[in-house]
């Protein structure tokens, strides 16, 4: 451990959400690193901003809403000079200089300034009486208004403008919303929901005046009233500008940091000067800025992974969606919905429900939801966004939601924001809406896995976990549904499948435990989830070096057998290409009698299956099939499982090629090969298609000038027809062009993923282009499935029938009689 004297310099500027966010993510990779001082120009502790809105509305108190106590500073051994405000960076010196002129050296300095509130150049705008909102002080402002006076203009029908306006209408004041354009929320709603919106808050008694410019403030000791561009003048007492923010910049620019809109960062949100990092609103990120906080609290785990010397995470930006906590109206708005000639609309609106959806698709994806009146499917389709889920297939009921697909996201009841604190949401663990409310409030709670740790709520069956979400969306507004843009492989880390290839890679990790330690997994020995994926990522990445563990691997793997619903086994023996010898049958036949086999069944993938062998009885089964040379089918294996074929030229009158014969040159150059998931193969010899080769993972369809060759096809849960990858001439590169194929998605698929979900998240055209135009490149990926293969062609049955491997797994436990 290092001691206080040999500890790096943390500075933080900013006592705000994301800054601190960042040292309670930095305290928890590397407690020991730093010696931390923060910076905060507000006298108060760290609070959560975004409950600004329930305090002006009388609904909470700031104690309720402080994050941090000046106990939690102490306890970390962090410096808390709040009410300090940073002047100057002296980055020749590493100082940062406070108003009072006291200078403070770092090592590394973390910005994290917030924005201001952009207050318009009006005749007035300084009279007292005319504030943003922003901080605890514009609330307490707020509320000394609303006790000595009565009329209230709000600047901005904005989500920051309805919420001021609405607490300010509930501590009593008449308040007019000002907007400049026709539609409220313009920035997350369209024009019917903000139709829908604006009529809500007008029966609750806000008034509107709206397409209107403001001309000038009027009064001369304090705010008198307010002049429009039309003329008209209107009386008020407090004038609230909520017309959007600006990233503060002014100190990073001052200190000759590059900024654009705000402090431009790179992925690892380092500024141009690597000593100096910078997150929240104050920053611009691949040309965005931000203002909510879920995209900043994604950005504040990639600062702190870097601060801990963990340069492994990146950020790349985020999706957001927003909701308006205002209690009572339901409105959820996410992604891109301006109109576009690529883009489709699936609108539904039931004007007496007060309800409206619009699902905005482009390229069969999710890129926009507005929702208003019946929300409770906005995380789902938020999640849909996100994934850049292919909806194709759901596209006909995409907008009556989750429920209504079979999906079980939730139990179909809606509108959280009216169920009352009573209403019971999770039915598991009897956990009502106030118990989860309050735990959000109390806790300080911001996602969902916070909110199954304390409440226990949709840690169970997970049906209610869409309702969950919005009751966490409705209290804290905003998304803070943990499913950040990239999603962790598991709960025991907070990385993703991608992140852990590239780390293996990158680090040269050879083992399961390096890898944990390396990405600081949460859990010492990881779970059933993960274990097992990155079991076949270190495989997959270090073939012949690698050495697969065993019990990483799921009960069918291990025993090499698929196990069935009364515990015995099924035993499928490789039949390439589905062809099989009189020899074969009597073995087969033999085995079945010998063992008292029940049942000897045709597959759909053209193999024999011997259903309802006894576990201890499998090493002998496997050893006589081996005797008549057949080798495990691997039936139970995410691998290579068969590849199905007509009769072809051969024999059939209108076979065009030999598709036996390439099926069985295909199953001897790829059996044994691991996958993500299962890959099933076929090949048809002619378009007729009797071996069904369209809804295979590959499939080929002879024709006569050559071999058609077709992808990420299903035929399981989901029904999907194959996509065309491309048209070759030959044998050769048939074979060339699917064992690249193949090396791609065993690179890229993430574990237990299908190779038409990975051609999904991927896309057709990328793949089309590594695996057929840019021939270099393929060539490249075959050579490294065929060096592979080298080292996974050996028979798992052989080993442990002959070599008696693994063989405790199959000796039954003796039974012993009790006296
Ligand atoms: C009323 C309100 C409601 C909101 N509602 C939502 C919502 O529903 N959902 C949502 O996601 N987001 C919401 N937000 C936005 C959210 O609060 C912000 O995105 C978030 O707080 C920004 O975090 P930050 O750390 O970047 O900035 P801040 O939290 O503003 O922190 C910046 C801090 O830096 C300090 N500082 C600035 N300059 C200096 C200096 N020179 N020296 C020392 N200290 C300095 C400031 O005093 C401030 O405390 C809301 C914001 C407001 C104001
Ligand atoms: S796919 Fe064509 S070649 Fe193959 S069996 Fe059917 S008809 Fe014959
Ligand atoms: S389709 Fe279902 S029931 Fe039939 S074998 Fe597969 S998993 Fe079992």
């Amino acid at each position: 451990m290092l001691d206080k004297v040999t500890k790096q310099k943390l500075v933080v500027i900013g006592n705000g959400m994301a800054g601190i966010r960042t040292v309670e993510v930095l305290l928890e990779r590397a407690p020991d690193l730093y010696d931390i001082t923060v910076f905060g120009s507000e006298p108060y502790g760290n609070y959560n901003r975004i409950l600004l809105s329930p305090v002006l509305a009388g609904e909470k108190t700031v104690n309720d809403i402080m994050l941090n106590t000046e106990q939690w500073y102490e306890d970390n051994g962090i410096t808390l000079r709040k009410g300090e405000m940073i002047e100057m960076i002296d980055r020749r010196t590493c100082e940062v200089v406070t108003v009072e002129g006291a200078r403070v050296p770092y090592d590394r300095l973390l910005i994290a300034t917030g924005s201001n509130p952009i207050m318009l150049p009006l005749p007035g705008k300084d009279l007292p009486g005319v504030i943003g909102f922003r901080d605890i002080q514009d609330v307490e402002r707020m509320v000394h208004a609303s006790t000595n006076y009565k009329n209230a203009v709000v600047i901005g029908g904005g989500l920051l403008g309805l919420e001021a306006a609405n607490g300010l209408m509930k501590r009593g004041m008449n308040v007019t919303v000002v907007h400049l354009l026709d539609t409220l929320m313009e920035r997350q709603l369209d024009q019917v929901a903000g139709g829908l919106l604006r009529k809500s808050l007008e029966e609750r008694g806000m008034v509107f005046k709206m397409p209107a410019q403001t001309e000038a403030i009027l009064g001369t000791d304090r705010v008198t009233g307010v002049r429009f561009a039309d003329g008209e003048e209107i009386p008020a007492d407090l004038v609230v500008m909520a017309v959007g923010i600006r990233p503060n910049v002014e100190l990073a620019r001052k200190a000759g940091l590059y900024c654009e809109r705000g402090i431009v960062v790179s992925d690892t949100m380092q500024t141009y000067d690597g000593r100096i990092y910078a997150v929240g609103e104050c920053v611009q990120h691949r040309r965005q800025t931000y203002g909510l906080v879920a995209p900043l609290f994604d950005q504040a785990k990639v600062c702190a992974n870097h601060l801990a010397m963990k340069g492994f995470a990146t950020y790349d930006g985020s999706v957001v969606s927003t909701k308006l906590k205002v209690t009572g109206i339901d409105l959820f708005s996410a992604g891109d919905f301006a109109p576009g000639a690529d883009k489709e609309e699936i609108v539904m609106q039931d004007a007496s429900r007060g309800v409206y959806k619009r699902i905005i698709l482009r390229d069969k994806k999710i890129v926009g939801a507005v929702l208003y009146g019946d929300t409770i499917d906005g995380p789902w389709y938020f999640q849909h966004l996100r994934d850049g889920t292919d909806v194709s297939h759901m596209r006909e009921r995409l907008v009556f939601g989750a429920a209504n697909l079979g999906d079980g996201g939730h139990s179909g009841k809606n509108s959280v924001a009216a169920m009352s604190d009573d209403t019971e949401i999770c039915g598991c663990n009897g956990v009502c809406k106030g118990t989860i409310v309050k735990a959000i409030s109390e806790k300080k709670l911001f996602t969902i896995d916070d909110v199954r740790a304390h409440t226990k709520a949709s840690s169970s069956c997970g049906s209610c976990t869409g309702l969950v979400e919005q009751v966490l969306a409705f209290t804290l507004g905003g998304d803070y549904s943990a499913a950040p843009k990239v999603k962790p492989m598991c709960a025991c880390t907070d990385h993703s499948h991608d992140d852990a290839r590239r780390v293996i890679i990158e680090n040269g990790l050879k083992t399961i435990p390096d890898v944990m330690k390396f990405m600081d997994w949460k859990t010492p020995n990881g779970c059933h989830s993960c274990r097992p994926a990155l079991n076949y990522y270190l495989l997959a990445t270090w073939p012949g070096e690698y050495r697969d563990d065993q019990q990483s691997r799921y009960i069918n793997e291990r025993v090499h057998a698929n196990i069935q619903k009364d515990g015995t086994y099924s035993v499928v023996p490789r039949m390439w290409g589905g062809v099989t010898t009189p020899d074969e049958l009597r073995a087969i036949a033999d085995v079945a009698d010998k063992f008292n086999i029940p049942t000897v069944k045709v597959t759909g993938g053209q193999r024999i299956d011997l259903l309802g062998v006894k576990k201890e009885d499998l090493p002998a089964v496997w050893s006589d099939l081996n005797k008549a040379g057949m080798v495990s089918g691997h039936a139970y294996a995410k691998g290579l499982r068969t590849v199905k074929t007509c009769v072809g030229s051969e024999w059939c009158r209108f076979g065009t090629q030999d598709s036996t014969g390439l099926g069985v040159k295909l199953e001897k150059f790829m059996w044994g090969s691991w996958t993500p998931a299962k890959v099933k193969l076929a090949v048809s010899g002619c378009p007729r298609n009797c071996a069904e080769a369209t809804c295979k993972d590959v499939g080929v369809v002879c024709v006569d000038s050559g071999y058609e060759i077709h992808f990420a096809g299903a035929a399981g849960l989901h029904i999907k027809g194959t996509e065309f990858l491309t048209k070759v001439a030959t044998e050769e590169e048939t074979l060339e062009i699917i064992a690249a194929l193949t090396q791609l998605y065993r690179e890229q698929g993430w574990y237990l993923e299908r190779m038409y979900k990975w051609c999904d998240r991927v896309g057709l055209d990328a793949i089309r282009k590594q695996v057929v135009d840019d021939i270099a490149n393929r060539k490249a990926l075959f050579g490294r499935f065929a060096h592979s293969q080298q080292f996974s062609q050996s028979d798992p049955w052989a080993a442990r029938a002959e070599r008696g491997v693994d063989r405790n797994e199959f000796t039954p436990l003796a039974e012993l009689e009790l006296a």
